[in-house]
């Protein structure tokens, strides 16, 4: 019998021993986790998962824009000067001084606007800007909100050069397709990426294609600007025969349509500035040339020159 209550307690000291330590081995490795998770908070804010820290999400600026409160689906891309994401009710400085030079416009003077569409291009726009700074001249570049976006410091070097920035719709889709609300988010989009970037409002419009409908007119928000002469660089890609079209055809009032997107035209560009120069004209933006004509620019007319009837 008393061997049996030896045994007995024995195996219950075993048991005892066996329950104690696993016991102990679950609270040190509660510990461990314990310890592991505090120490994680500490670097990572909740919820985060460290796979998002190391990968940032590009398409961000897309979930922001639509974020907006706004009720007619006009979109804002927040994006500041260094290309950081900024939250929308951060307000954002951006100061780009035009250039403070006097513009004296003789009005006895023939002038033309040249203008240049597509849009900017990060090398052909700036020679085409280099050009038109050796002769005092200015001009008018109509721009797609897609490229600004791309090239934003081409877009300040247009603004500080003094030239006008106009909107020709975010990815040059042909407005007289569309819908209206298609029409409109368009126009405002690139509106917007272009207020972002210089802190000027645009207030004209080329339409693509030079396609134009009842529709937007009314849509569109702001003057429509056509041209006079067309030198079909685009399709030429001819030096010689953009500057043939230009010198040929150029008269006191002309609106000129180019694009800064091929090497041609900004070669034919630095002919036509220099020659045009040398005639006496004058190379102004649109709202100079139709503000020296007397010519009121109003939302929703379409213009094509700023000849004035004697
Ligand atoms: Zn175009």
């Amino acid at each position: 019998m008393k061997k049996i209550i030896a045994i007995t307690m024995i195996l219950l000291a075993i048991m005892c021993f066996i329950i104690v330590f696993n016991a102990k081995g679950v609270e040190s490795s509660k510990l461990n986790k314990d310890t592991l998770e505090t120490n994680f908070s500490d670097i990572v804010p909740n919820n985060i998962n460290l796979e998002d820290i190391h990968t940032p999400k590009l398409e961000k600026i897309d979930d922001i824009s639509t974020n907006t409160n706004s009720s007619d689906n006009e979109e804002t891309i927040p994006i500041s000067l260094d290309g950081a994401i900024v939250p929308n009710n951060q307000k954002l400085s951006v100061e780009i001084k035009k250039k403070e030079v006097k513009r004296e416009i003789d009005l006895k003077k023939p002038m033309v606007a040249l203008t240049f569409d597509d849009g900017p291009h990060p090398e052909f726009t700036n020679s085409i800007l280099d050009s038109l700074e050796k002769y005092n001249g200015l001009a008018t570049f109509f721009v797609l909100g897609s490229r600004a976006e791309k090239f934003k410091n081409v877009i300040k070097g247009i603004t500080k050069s003094g030239s006008q920035i106009g909107n020709h719709t975010y990815d040059h889709r042909e407005l007289t397709k569309l819908g209206s609300k298609a029409i409109t988010n368009e126009i405002t989009k690139t509106a917007n990426i272009l207020q972002n970037i210089t802190n000027i409002e645009t207030s004209i419009v080329r339409p693509t294609y030079g396609s134009v409908n009842d529709k937007v007119k009314l849509y569109a928000g702001a003057p429509l600007i056509l041209w006079s002469i067309d030198t079909l660089d685009w399709k030429n890609r001819n030096k010689e025969m953009i500057v043939k079209e230009v010198l040929g055809e150029v008269k006191d009032g002309d609106v000129i349509l180019m694009h800064d997107i091929y090497k041609t035209t900004a070669m034919a560009a630095e002919v036509i500035i220099k020659e045009l120069s040398s005639r006496g004209y004058q190379l102004v933006t649109i709202d100079e040339l139709y503000t020296a004509k007397g010519i009121d620019l109003v939302n929703g007319k379409v213009y094509e020159n700023a000849y004035v009837k004697k």
